[in-house]
């Protein structure tokens, strides 16, 4: 097979490894295109399910794992879907097949490669300890909702998007909370930094001890932690949870041959370096036409989105045209949304409301709007998604007005 031969049409069978979002995305998508084929998703851990309410609703026994499913048994039943629930070892592009732990080989025309990211652990002494906490799966999340409780105190490393979100969580079951993070504010790239100032200090409005520091050991005592910072201060805690981002899976893809360069390398279609195999959701990284490696996306629309380009792709049908990158995010009653990049070159605008910065918008040189994050402020950034899409120029003094309706200036 040459790199202009790859399989596809609707009587193409699939493989799908790792039936997360983005796997799932892609089989469903598959189906809704009217694809016939063989479908098969294999995932060590079953029937996919959606992680964003991990650190949310999850956590807080407002869902339970039912709630938790993109699929149940009966939907991939009704689809023709077969979900393997095993993890793949070694893949062979060139013959289709995967691998399986117990030995057993599966084959198909397509391989898709949906198999996310590891929760990175802190390289430091005791950061790989046992019974330091990682928040990534379903079986993390009900192992941190079995040791909270009133009173406890719980030390989560990393302030960022779903540390802060585990943090107000945690609270909110009564746990004594110390959030430890180098960076004061953090998410100044995803929010920039008006946003993230008051973002991060609703934590410690909130009653919750907030330290800047880099940790530099972690030891366990008879069931208590001691976190060492590099200035010699220590926090001790019950339980540790480290929330420092994700590593892609890429092991399978190196193993094999495929190109990655921090995620498996692929481009518009999300096609790899193999002409049988694609690779979407948090593993992928795309390169673009010029030959520009993006930064890999972590957000869970993305994966979506990925996942159904990758269905189009191997169907042969028109790709899915998808608008710049969206994420949200939930912490202590308030919904943060992003949208683009707040880290181009340009000037940050904020629109206050009740004095507060509650939405900032990125501006390029040429007045055109690259990003916007907002507090409580979804419709603007539903807004300012349609302005980034459509390259509609925008006035400064406009975005900063909070009297003028975003929704007019996106027509
Ligand atoms: C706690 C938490 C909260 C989040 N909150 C938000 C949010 O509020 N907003 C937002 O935009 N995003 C959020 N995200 C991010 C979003 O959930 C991810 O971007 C999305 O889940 C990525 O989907 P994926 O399918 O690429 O990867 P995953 O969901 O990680 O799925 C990958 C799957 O591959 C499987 N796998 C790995 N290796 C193998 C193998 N060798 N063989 C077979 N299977 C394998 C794994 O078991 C896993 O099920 C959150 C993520 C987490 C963890």
């Amino acid at each position: 097979m040459n790199g202009h031969d790859a399989p596809g049409g609707s009587g193409t069978s699939v493989l799908v490894i790792g039936g997360g979002l983005a796997g799932f995305s892609t089989v469903r998508q598959l189906r809704a295109l009217g694809h016939t084929g063989t479908l098969r998703m294999v995932d060590p851990e079953g029937l996919p399910y959606d992680r964003p309410p991990l650190s949310k609703a999850y956590l807080l026994g407002h869902t339970d794992q039912v709630g938790l499913l993109l699929a149940d048994a009966a939907w991939c039943i009704e689809h023709d879907v077969e979900v393997v629930t095993a993890a793949v070892t070694v893949l062979r592009p060139d013959a289709g097949e995967a691998e399986l732990t117990d030995g057993t080989v599966l084959q198909a025309d397509v391989l898709v490669l949906a198999t996310g990211g590891t929760a990175r652990r802190l390289p430091i002494p005791g950061g790989a300890l046992e019974s330091v906490l990682e928040l990534r799966t379903r079986s993390d999340a009900d192992r941190l909702r079995g040791l909270l409780r009133p009173g406890m105190r719980l030390a989560v490393i990393g302030a960022g998007l779903i540390g802060a979100e585990t943090a107000s969580a945690a609270q909110e079951l009564g746990a004594d909370v110390v959030l430890i993070d180098p960076v004061d504010p953090p998410l100044v790239p995803a929010v920039g930094p008006e946003l993230a100032r008051r973002l991060h200090d609703m934590h410690t409005d909130r009653g919750l001890e907030v330290v800047t520091g880099v940790p530099v050991s972690i030891t366990c005592d008879a069931g208590s932690h001691t976190i060492t910072l590099e200035d010699g201060r220590a926090v001790t805690a019950d339980a540790v949870l480290v929330g420092v981002g994700i590593s892609p899976n890429t092991a399978l893809a190196e193993a094999a041959g495929l190109e990655t360069d921090g995620g498996v390398v692929v481009d518009d279609h999300q096609r790899t370096s193999h002409p049988r195999v694609y690779a979407i959701g948090d593993a992928a990284r795309i390169r673009t036409g010029d030959g520009t490696l993006q930064r890999r996306a972590e957000h869970w629309e993305s994966a979506m989105n990925t996942g159904q380009t990758a269905a189009a792709a191997i169907a042969g049908v028109d790709l899915p045209v998808h608008g710049a990158s969206w994420f949200w995010s939930d912490r202590h009653g308030v919904h943060v949304e992003g949208v683009g990049s707040m880290t181009a070159p340009g000037t940050t605008v904020i629109r206050e409301i009740d004095g507060a910065p509650a939405i900032a918008f990125r501006l390029d040189d040429d007045g055109y709007l690259t990003g916007c994050a907002a507090i409580d402020g979804g419709l603007a950034v539903r807004a300012a998604r349609r302005i980034i899409d459509r390259r509609i120029r925008v006035a400064p003094d406009q975005l900063a007005d909070p009297t003028v309706n975003l929704k007019k200036l996106a027509r």
